[in-house]
This record gives C-alpha cells, structure tokens and sequence, in this order.
C-alpha cells in the first residue's frame, strides 16, 4: 500500500529576535523537520559581499560579485545552511556588528533577492530526498514569497523592549529597531504578516508553550 504524501513545508516568518530561529529548531526537532534559517542565507551573502569589497549603496557592484559566488547546502544535524565556494562561514562571522549594519541593505536589493528564490525554493526536494517529513523555513518573506503554498504558515511577533531583551541575554549588539525599519518599508518582499498566516504573539510565551501551540496546530 503506498503511504499517503505528508511532507510538509512550515514557513515561519517575523520580525528580528522574535523567536523564528529557537522554535523553528524546537519544532524541526519534534517534527522530524528539516530546518532552514533564511536570514542566515542573507547574512552568509552579506559577509561574502563585504569581503569582496561591496556594498549595499553600490548595487551594481555587489550584483556583479553575485556571479562569482557558488552556492550549495551542508546539512548540519537538521538544520541546512549555506556554503558559498565550498565553505560554510562561522557563525560569529555572519552575525558580527559589521554583518548587522549591512544585511537589511544587500537584503532590500532585488537581484539578491532573485539569486536566492531558486535556491530557497529547492531546500524543499533536499528535505524530501534526506528522508526528513518536512521543511521548516525561517524568514521575513517565506510565507509570502517564497512558499505562499506552504502546508502552515505562522508570523511570530514580540514587543521590543522582549526582543532587546533577548539579543542582550544572547550577548549580542543588534540594531533591531533599524533593521525591522529597513525590512518592512522595502519594495521588494518586504517583511510582512500574510494574509492568512497564524499571528503568535511570543512575549507573554515561553519557548515551550510556543512550540506547543504551533504542534497541536500542525498536528491536532
Ligand atoms: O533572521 P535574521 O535577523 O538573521 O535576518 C537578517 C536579515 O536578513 C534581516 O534583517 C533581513 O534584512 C534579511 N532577511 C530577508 N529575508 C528573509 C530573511 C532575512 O530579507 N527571508
């Protein structure tokens, strides 16, 4: 007898430090989830970009160092990240003050945003053929752009004196403020709640009780 498709995809967007990355790993774990972090994508370009002597207020510059970079997927445990020539840069490397400043800059550029599409859109078959029951994306646009036709899609939120709070306990210095500022009023897939999305509020939750309510939605 042939098993019934349930792979899923889950897209799971919202703003910095609302929580995405933690119950996206949370849930991949109960789930049985291949798990992809988006922002990791546009933070590993961003250092490849710097490093290549771009910038975000030259765009032309930085869509013709695009060509020369080679993208792939090393999957890590579950989770599947981005190499670029064959490597996989540090994390404290993509998430360092420099990478801060610039990522919602190369991020609102749209042939960046074009170089990614395929690629993100193609993590769902390297779920499928890794024998994982589905795929969670984190992002800003996953649920509007990238896969309006996810099975889930959930828009997670918090004030910002819990998201501070929470880049603080992290050890990190983050401007999330300009950054949610910057994603929001962007022209090119902005940051956005969907319509029809599930709206969770994460401030008044812990981890657990949000990663419960997201289960018993996609599992009732
Ligand atoms: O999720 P994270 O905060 O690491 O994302 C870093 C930046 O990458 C965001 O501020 C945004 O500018 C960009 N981003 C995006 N679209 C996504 C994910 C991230 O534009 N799907």
């Amino acid at each position: 007898m042939t098993q019934p498709n349930t792979f899923k995809i889950i897209a799971m967007d919202g703003g910095a430090a609302v929580g995405k990355s933690s119950t996206s790993r949370g849930l991949a774990e109960r789930l049985n989830l291949m798990h992809v972090d988006t922002g990791a994508h546009y933070r590993t370009l961003t250092y490849a970009l710097l490093r290549a002597g771009a910038d975000p207020a030259n765009p032309e510059k930085a869509t013709a160092a695009l060509a020369h970079l080679k993208l792939d997927t090393a999957l890590e445990d579950r989770s599947a990240k981005l190499s670029i020539d064959g490597t996989v840069p540090a994390d404290a490397d993509i998430r360092s003050p420099e990478v801060n400043a610039a990522v919602s800059g190369f991020a609102a550029l749209p042939p960046l945003r074009t170089f990614l599409f395929e690629y993100q859109r193609s993590q769902a078959d390297i779920a499928r053929a890794k024998g994982f029951d589905g795929l969670i994306m984190e992002g800003r646009d996953i649920g509007s752009v990238i896969f309006p036709d996810a099975d889930h899609r959930f828009f997670l939120h918090a004030d910002e004196a819990t998201r501070s709070a929470r880049r603080a306990q992290e050890g990190q210095t983050d401007s999330i403020a300009t950054r949610d500022q910057m994603d929001t009023t962007r022209k090119t897939a902005p940051l956005i709640c969907p319509e029809g999305a599930i709206k969770i509020d994460t401030a008044p939750r812990t981890l657990e009780e949000v990663i419960e309510t997201i289960t018993r939605i996609i599992q009732p």
